[in-house]
């Protein structure tokens, strides 16, 4: 799947690796499956289903804490330290990492 921009709310446009359509204001469908939350894209032509994102308790717990990290210094009304933007990045870096193992791991499964 090919992600060529993000629209506005969320949404962007992408192209279907199985058959080529280009899915104009894509809008990720949200599915819980155990501790397990996804997003995904169902394309609408072959039904081939993408996920965006996929997070268990403890990842959606880190995100959390990195949107508290780039929050923090803002709040503040201050620029954030080197330090700073350094754990955000690492924890950014941890976040996508653990992103991708879960949807190895769990691979979403969609009842057509
Ligand atoms: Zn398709």
């Amino acid at each position: 799947m090919q992600i060529f921009g993000m629209r506005k709310k969320g949404k962007s446009i992408i192209k279907c690796d199985k058959c080529s359509r280009i899915i104009n204001k894509a809008k990720p469908k949200w599915k819980k499956v155990g501790d397990i939350e996804y997003y995904y894209l169902k394309c609408p032509r072959c039904k081939a289903v993408y996920t965006i994102s996929a997070t268990d308790t403890a990842l959606r717990r880190d995100i959390k804490r990195f949107e508290e990290m780039t929050a923090k210094a803002q709040a503040q009304g201050r620029k954030p330290t080197e330090k700073e933007i350094q754990e955000a990045q690492e924890l950014l870096q941890a976040n996508v990492a653990r992103n991708r193992e879960i949807k190895a791991q769990y691979p979403l499964e969609i009842k057509l």
